[in-house]
Parts: C-alpha cells; sequence; structure tokens
C-alpha cells in the first residue's frame, strides 16, 4: 500500500532535476524523435544533444539484469544514453541564467515524470498486470524540493496515466535497445553511437513511408 506522503507533491522550479551533475536524463527513441524533429535537428545535430555515457567497469550480467533501461553497445563499450551535459553538470537544454527548461514542451519523458517512477503490479495467481505503483525516485528524496508534506495532493489518476505511458514507451525503448544489442554481438551491425542514432532516425521514416 503506497504512503499519502507519496503522493504529496508540487514543482517549484528550483531547476535540481536539470542541474544536478549526478544525474543522468534518460531519453527513450521516443523522446529523441520528438527533439530531432520539433527543432528540425539533422544526425550530427542529434549526435550533439545526446550523451553516451560509459561505465568505469563493464556490467555483470546480474547488474544488466536489474537495470530498468539497458545500457547500449557502442564502439567505446556499454553506455547508458541521455541528454548531453554542459560543462557545468546541467543538461544541454538548460538555460542556466533564466533557470528554464529551453525545450519545455518537448521535454523527455524522465523531466515529465520526475520525482516518481512506476512500477508495474501484477497479480501473483494469475500474473497479470494488475495496475502501476508510484513512488518517489532516491534522487526525488535527495533534491527535489517539492517534494513536501505540506504540498497538496497530486492528481493520482493523472499520474497513474502518464506513468502507463512511460511504461509503455520505456518497453518498446528497451525493445529496441536489446535488439540493437543482439545485432551487435551477432556481428550483423557495427556498434557504434552514430548507428545507433541512425537506427532511431530511421524509425521515423519507416513510419512515414
Ligand atoms: S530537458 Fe529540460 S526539463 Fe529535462 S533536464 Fe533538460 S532542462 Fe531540465
Ligand atoms: S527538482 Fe523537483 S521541484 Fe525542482 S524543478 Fe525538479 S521537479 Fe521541480
Amino acid at each position: 500500500m503506497e504512503s499519502p506522503k507519496e503522493f504529496r507533491f508540487q514543482c517549484t522550479q528550483c531547476g535540481n532535476c536539470c542541474s544536478d551533475k549526478n544525474t543522468i536524463v534518460n531519453v527513450t527513441f521516443h523522446d529523441i524523435l520528438r527533439i530531432k524533429s520539433a527543432l528540425d535537428l539533422t544526425l550530427d545535430e542529434t549526435l550533439v544533444v545526446l550523451g553516451f555515457y560509459m561505465f568505469e567497469k563493464p556490467p555483470t550480467s546480474m547488474e544488466l539484469k536489474k537495470m530498468v533501461v539497458p545500457p547500449i553497445e557502442t564502439e567505446n563499450g556499454m553506455a547508458f544514453l541521455g541528454l548531453f551535459k554542459q560543462q557545468s553538470g546541467s543538461c544541454y537544454f538548460y538555460d542556466e541564467k533564466n533557470k528554464k527548461c529551453r525545450i519545455y514542451t518537448i521535454r523527455p519523458l524522465f523531466c515529465r515524470t520526475f520525482p516518481y517512477s512506476f512500477k508495474i503490479l501484477v497479480d501473483p495467481q494469475t500474473k497479470q498486470r494488475k495496475g502501476i505503483e508510484i513512488y518517489f525516485t532516491d534522487k526525488g528524496h535527495e533534491y527535489c524540493e517539492g517534494i513536501n508534506e505540506k504540498n497538496p495532493l497530486i492528481d493520482r489518476d493523472k499520474w497513474v496515466q502518464l506513468g502507463k505511458e512511460t511504461i509503455k514507451q520505456m518497453e518498446e525503448n528497451n525493445v529496441l535497445i536489446q535488439k540493437w544489442n543482439r545485432s551487435v554481438k551477432n556481428g550483423e551491425i557495427i556498434a557504434s553511437a552514430r548507428n545507433f542514432v541512425l537506427t532511431i532516425l530511421n524509425l521515423e521514416k519507416d513510419s512515414s513511408s
């Protein structure tokens, strides 16, 4: 049973989630296509706004299994895909002077759902999905000013809806990453960050043809 405390939140626009140097702003292929299309970016320009974050040492298969978003095989090893960071550690799209997101209306799902995360609830007997649990992320507890017991209750139905959409997109994204990693392993494609992004941009062409 979730605690009602988990549902009290109001964003103060402190910008901590956009400027924390240790937060990787994860992006799905849906996010990349949306940003690319809205900003009319070329492949090279799309690569500029993305960051491929390497592991200090390759993750074990056990660690990989526990990851909500799998890393991607690149020419330099396995990497997490997120938005690029400015030298300060802020997100590439964070306007530090005005404390604003420069792509607010098309920001990634990660930004829309922060400080929450979602978990699918499964009926242990039927193994069917029976709903979504909402909870604050560790990063949210660490620095989000909007988490406060004095804040109003959130519109839970709205967040559950967002959670469902998030899980759907993340599952689709994970399928794409797993397919990519398998193709690299089988020697069918050359592992490179550029090729991976090109594969994503080609999805747009495939869907419009
Ligand atoms: S995309 Fe916008 S909302 Fe998301 S972290 Fe970057 S600046 Fe913040
Ligand atoms: S850290 Fe929390 S309160 Fe601050 S901008 Fe992000 S979501 Fe809003």
